[in-house]
């Protein structure tokens, strides 16, 4: 079928819509993408820093992988740490398939990767043009679209792809709602450089009666620290002299998922479908996933099929994050010292810790069947 002509409207061009744009490309579907931001965002204020190795499966028919792979970080182990004391140190290499579970690389570092790949098929977004409204027939919706100078610009499409965030302008549009619960408390965050090279190989969370800091790599001489503690800085060991405090923030948690991804030729992908806490680092790989399946089912002209092939990877997602933001927000002191005591334990069992594993590889989601041998 010469489904390559159909016209496709992506609206947002983060991680979501540059893989929609990115997979679409390498099929012959040109896609018109659009974001309302003047680019992709800053290097130094990224919120994904984990790329599990799903992500670099899906992303390796495009060669995407090979350039990540070299920029990015290899978080080879996992540590859990309390008291000063290491409840567990997990190999996170030890998983089946080409790739270790989790790399690191700031999500505005990937971003641009993505627009590189792109711009080899002449597909660039087009900054600063927000989607307004979604109208019409949803078989063949009508896009008005608001441009930096002002000027509005109206035009039917046959495909749309939401990839326009937690808070989806299109999402609204087409009247579905976001149901979910957000959690009481706030996290903090904040990226430190370093004056010389720090250790890079390792994440390490530490545990607090109660409370959490994480520590993640950014690059060989930044890591930052995610916490639920609002006085969390004063309690970071530095690993080496801070030469500066590169970002710093603090963010609610959600967990929301839209009850269907699609309507009529309306398709929801990434964070405007479906967001939840950082914890396991699933996010933006979850976007990512979504876009890489709805461009191959847009290529088979399957793409009917998007919404129920999609939903239980989110349903799994959602829950796995959950369980693990339990685990790192408890404040009952019985509760804290049960877990301390039952962590360690269970990961000394190796099914446990493949479980886990396999979680963070992003392989408890269905393989993609476009990919020859993947897991
Ligand atoms: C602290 C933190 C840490 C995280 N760590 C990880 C991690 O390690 N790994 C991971 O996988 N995920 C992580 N995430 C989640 C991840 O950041 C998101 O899931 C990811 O950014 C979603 O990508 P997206 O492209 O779907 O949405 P976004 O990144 O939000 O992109 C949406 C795009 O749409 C544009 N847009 C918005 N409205 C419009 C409109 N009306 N018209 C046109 N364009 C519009 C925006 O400008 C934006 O560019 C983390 C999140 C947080 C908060």
């Amino acid at each position: 079928m010469a489904s390559g002509h159909r016209s496709i409207l992506i609206a947002g061009a983060g991680a979501t819509g540059l893989a929609a744009a990115l997979e679409l490309a390498r099929r012959g579907f040109l896609a018109r993408i659009v974001d309302s931001d003047a680019g992709p965002v800053p290097l130094t204020e990224s919120r994904a820093l984990g790329i599990n190795a799903r992500t670099l499966t899906l992303l390796s028919p495009s060669r995407v992988t090979d350039t990540i792979l070299q920029e990015a970080q290899r978080i080879a182990h996992f540590r859990i740490v309390s008291k000063g004391r290491l409840l567990a140190d997990i190999d996170t290499t030890r998983v089946p398939g080409p790739y270790s579970a989790i790399h690191a690389l700031a999500q505005g570092h990937t971003e641009r990767l993505l627009l590189g790949k792109l711009s080899d098929y002449e597909v660039a977004p087009e900054w600063q043009t927000a989607v307004e409204t979604v109208s019409g027939d949803l078989s063949k919706p009508r896009v008005t679209l608001r441009k930096a100078d002002g000027s509005v610009e109206a035009a039917d499409f046959d495909i749309v792809v939401a990839a326009d965030g937690a808070h989806s302008a299109v999402r609204r549009a087409v009247g579905i709602g976001f149901p979910g619960q957000a959690l009481e408390s706030s996290f903090y965050l904040a990226d430190f450089r370093y004056a010389v090279p720090i250790d890079p190989g390792f994440a390490e969370i530490s545990l607090f009666d109660p409370g959490m800091i994480g520590r993640l790599p950014v690059t060989r001489d930044v890591l930052r620290y995610i916490s639920t503690l609002p006085d969390f800085e004063s309690r970071i060991q530095h690993p080496a002299p801070v030469a500066e405090r590169v970002w710093a923030s603090d963010f609610r948690i959600h967990f929301r998922h839209v009850a269907m991804m699609a309507r009529g030729n309306v398709f929801l992908a990434g964070d405007a479908a479906h967001i939840h806490s950082p914890a396991g680092a699933r996010g933006m790989n979850l976007g990512i996933e979504d876009a890489c399946w709805l461009a191959w089912l847009i290529s088979e002209g399957r793409e009917r099929e998007y919404a129920g092939l999609r939903m239980p990877a989110v349903k799994t997602v959602l829950k796995q994050t959950h369980q693990l933001t339990s685990l790192i927000t408890m404040k009952h002191p019985v509760a804290i010292a049960i877990r301390n005591l039952a962590v360690p334990l269970l990961l000394r069992i190796p099914a446990f810790r493949q479980k886990l594993l396999h979680g963070v590889s992003g392989y408890d989601t269905q393989s993609p069947p476009w990919i020859d041998g993947a897991l």
